[in-house]
Parts: C-alpha cells; structure tokens; sequence
C-alpha cells in the first residue's frame, strides 16, 4: 500500500532494524534518509567482535516475508532442528525443538543479511543511505536531528519530519531522551561475558558437526554454543563468568586456556585449530539488558536494540527488532498520516512485549547452560512433548516465542502456566507411563483453555 503522507522520514542507524525499516517506508512511498555511522560494510570488513550469525525465526520470517525479502534471506538459512547437548565426556544428545521435530530456527549470518537489507531498500528510488554519519545530537521539541561526517568533522542537520532511532543498544538518540524530564531508564550487565571462535569447514566444505542443530555445551556456571555457517565452518561462543573461579580474569596464559578447554570443551578441542589464537585476538564482549520507557518523544521513536537491549539466551533480539517494524509498518497503515498515533499505538503494542521477552531471554540462559543436561529438566521436556502431541492447546513456551507470533507477553503467561501443569503432573514420577493424562486434559482446558492453536502445528 503506498501511503499518501508525504513525511521525510529519517532512521538513524543502518542495522538490523534500521535497513529492515527502510525497506518496509521505501514501500509505502516515504522519502528515506539513513544515517549510519560505520562505513559502508559492503565494501568494507565489518569490524570483529560483533556475533556472526543469528538465529532467524518465526517473527523474523514473518518480518521478511512481508516485504519481500525471505526468498533472497532464506537461500543463505541453515535449519537447526533442536539442540545437540556436548557432555563433557563429548556424548552427544539431541533435543527437537517441537513436538513434531520438522519446526526450526535458522542459522543467518549477520552480516550477510544486513547487506541484503541495505540492498534491497537501496533499490527504492525513495530512499537514500548515508555512511559515516554519527548522530551527535537529538533535539525532541524541535524534531532537530544533528549528525557529524566521521571523516571531514563536519556537522549537517538532517531534512526531515519523523526520527526513527535505530541505532542500537547504546543508541545515542536514546541517550539524548535519557536527558528529558521522567524518562524511565535501566541498564543491567551480566556477570559473564562472550568471545567468539571458530571450527573451520571440514575437508570439501564439509560440517565437523551435525549441521541441523544448535550445539551446546552446557557446563552449569558457563556454557559455549555453535551455529553452523554455510561455508562448513560453525562460530562457536563461549559464555563465561568475567571473574570468578572459572573466568575470563582466570585464563590469561595460553597453558592455562588449553588446560580448561581440554577439561571441559575435550570433543571441541581437536576441531578449533587455532583455539588459542582466536582466545587472545578475539575481544571479551559483554552483556547488557537495557529498558526505558517511553519509546517516544515528540517526532522521534525508538526502535529494535535502541528500545530494548536483550540478552541472547533467546536468539530474539533481532526477531523482536524485526517485529518492531512490523507492528510500527501496521501502525502507520493503520492511523496514518497522524503520527502522534502511530507513535503511541506502537509504544503500547509493543513495550510490554519486549519487557517479556527480556525476562525470558534472561531465563532461558540458566536453562540453557544448566539445565538442558538435568534429568529433571530432560523428563519434564520429555512430558511436555507428549502433552503437546496428545493435546491440541499445548504449545511448549520455546514453540511459542519461536514457531509462533503470540505476542511474547502471552507466551510468557502460557509458559508459567505450563509449568504448574508440568509440575503437578510428574511430581514423584520418573516414568513416562505413569503420566495421568486425564489430569493433563483437564489441567490444560481449565488452565489453557481448550481452543488456542497456532498456525502451523496441527
Ligand atoms: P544493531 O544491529 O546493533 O544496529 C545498530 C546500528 O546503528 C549499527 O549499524 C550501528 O553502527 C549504528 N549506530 C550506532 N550508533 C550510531 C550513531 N550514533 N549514529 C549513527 N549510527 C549509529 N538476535 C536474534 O534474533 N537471534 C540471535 O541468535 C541473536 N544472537 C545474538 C548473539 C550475540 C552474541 C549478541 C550480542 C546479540 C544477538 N542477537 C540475536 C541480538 C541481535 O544482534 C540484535 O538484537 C540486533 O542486532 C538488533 O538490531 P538493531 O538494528 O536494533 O541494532
């Protein structure tokens, strides 16, 4: 739909977010400006340190479809159909992500479908990017956007009637709200940090590893992950306390970085060559879950990182900044051209659903690092799969947030629910035959009610 508003709409920051939502204006017809600070990252080596790939789901999917981009995004998707549990002894479990195991998450590189966003929304007459441009300033009563040339010093108020911020996790636009009167405003940092190694492709580009799965190594305080590129190789990330007993502040010497891997990470080792290497010259990143409230002031939104910074225990931070364009691009369809509306719809659909999905990114990292090698976790799973394929209403919380667009403040609410179900129906059990399925069934309609369903799962 073209829209008939013939607002100068300007996005700060040529991200995730911010090239997705170009793509999405370009489409209804607005004139586009992007302000990006980094150099183009097409012709020039995105800077290390930044996670490789991501894990692409439903609302993501959904995101890309509307605007025409999954064809093009999903040629370079690997399917990742559960997680493949490392334990120490280097067995190896594999865990379905949904009752009917076809259900999956895809492994994207970043940086690969940041540039096919850029492309794409570069292909609209309407739009215009411009690299090497940091926000300097945000002036919210009078909508003044004041940007800084990188290379030449040179200041440029940028032309325009609506600023989208999305300029990630330390949004400078954000920093600029933070100065105005009863902007709420928290940024929490977790105790573990991250570094980024690499398994290289096989002989002829073959995977070390199964290619279909999310490996994890889980190891209670810490944990390392792998996600499979398309090349053959997989980027591996190790989540690990910054001080501590086993930490980042403890592995200073090389003797001592192959010591701890070869105790803890034995059926990793022989596949990262250059373990010790990719160690030192790889940066420690840290963790950061950031909230503020309000998303809005004036002509100015905030949007995907900018809004709300998660951790990424729930591979969603991209998919929420995905769905944040989606439900902004239904705003403006629906109240345009009065953008005070579109701005406060907006704020309300969806600040309550990145406060959920925050909490359960947090969450899901002990379970994920913990957990996932329990036996009480691992029969609990095993119960709610069963519940989910013997009961229609039954969606496990990961299917919701994953395979599905319930809002996440809903999969939030269901997934406590289904966890008093879960728990009343194996405590004391340790067999899956003594599972009172007439108690789930009524436990489900009473609690779930019996008529949700998802698309999809049948
Ligand atoms: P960004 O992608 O950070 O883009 C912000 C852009 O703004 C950048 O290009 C930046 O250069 C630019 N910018 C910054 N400041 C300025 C300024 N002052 N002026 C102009 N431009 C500026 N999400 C998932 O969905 N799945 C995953 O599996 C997943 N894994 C992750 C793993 C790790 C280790 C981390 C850290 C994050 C992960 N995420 C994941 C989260 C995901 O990376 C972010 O949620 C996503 O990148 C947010 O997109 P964004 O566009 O809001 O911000």
């Amino acid at each position: 739909m073209v829209f008939k508003d013939n607002s100068t709409i300007n996005l700060v920051g040529a991200g995730l977010a911010g090239s997705l939502m170009a793509v999405y204006l370009a489409q209804k017809g607005f004139s586009v400006n992007v302000y990006e600070r980094r150099p183009d990252m097409r012709k020039k080596e995105a800077e290390g340190g930044r996670s490789i790939n991501l894990a692409l789901s439903v609302r993501g999917i959904h995101a890309l479809t509307e605007t025409g981009m999954d064809a093009e995004v999903m040629k370079m998707a690997i399917p990742m159909y559960g997680r493949m549990i490392h334990d120490e002894t280097g067995d190896q479990t594999f865990q379905a992500y949904s009752r009917d195991r076809k259900s999956c998450i895809y492994s994207v590189s970043r940086a690969e479908l940041n540039k096919s966003l850029m492309t794409r929304a570069e292909s609209y007459d309407n739009v215009n990017f411009h690299f090497g441009k940091i926000c300097e300033e945000m002036d919210f009563a009078s909508g003044k956007l004041t940007l800084k040339d990188i290379e030449s010093g040179e200041k440029l108020v940028a032309p325009g009637d609506i600023t989208l911020a999305c300029d990630g996790a330390f949004s400078a636009v954000r920093y600029d709200m933070q100065k105005t009167p009863r902007f709420d405003f928290s940024q929490s940092y977790l105790a573990h940090g991250y570094k980024e190694l690499t398994i290289p492709p096989g002989p002829g580009g073959s995977f070390l590893l199964e290619k279909h799965a999310l490996h994890i190594w889980p190891r209670g305080n810490f944990m390392m992950i792998a996600l499979p590129n398309p090349d053959g190789s997989f980027t591996c990330t190790l989540f690990f306390p910054f001080e501590g007993k086993n930490s980042f502040a403890n592995l200073q010497t090389k003797e001592a970085v192959q010591v701890f891997f070869d105790q803890h990470f034995s059926d990793a080792v022989p596949l990262i060559p250059d373990l010790i290497d990719d160690f030192f010259t790889n940066p420690t990143s840290s963790l950061v879950t950031i909230r503020c409230y309000p998303w809005i002031s004036g002509q100015v939104a905030l949007l995907g990182d900018a809004a709300h910074a998660i951790v990424p225990f729930f591979g969603q931070g991209m998919n929420a900044a995905f769905e944040d364009c989606t439900v902004l691009s239904e705003c403006i369809d629906q109240y345009g051209p009065d953008w005070g509306k579109i701005f406060e719809v907006y704020q309300e659909k969806r600040k309550v659903n990145a406060d959920a999905i925050a909490d359960m990114a947090l969450e899901n990292f002990v379970e994920m690092r913990d957990t996932v090698a329990d036996e009480k976790f691992l029969f609990r799973k095993k119960v709610e799969h069963l519940l989910g394929q013997n009961f229609g209403p039954y969606f496990s919380r990961y299917e919701l947030v994953s395979f599905s667009r319930v809002p996440y403040a809903e999969a939030y609410r269901r997934g406590q629910i289904n966890l008093e179900i879960l728990e009343k129906l194996i405590d004391g059990l340790t067999d899956l035959d003594e599972i009172d399925y007439k108690l789930a069934g009524q436990l489900i309609n009473e609690r779930l009610g019996a008529d949700f369903s998802i698309p999809g799962f049948s």
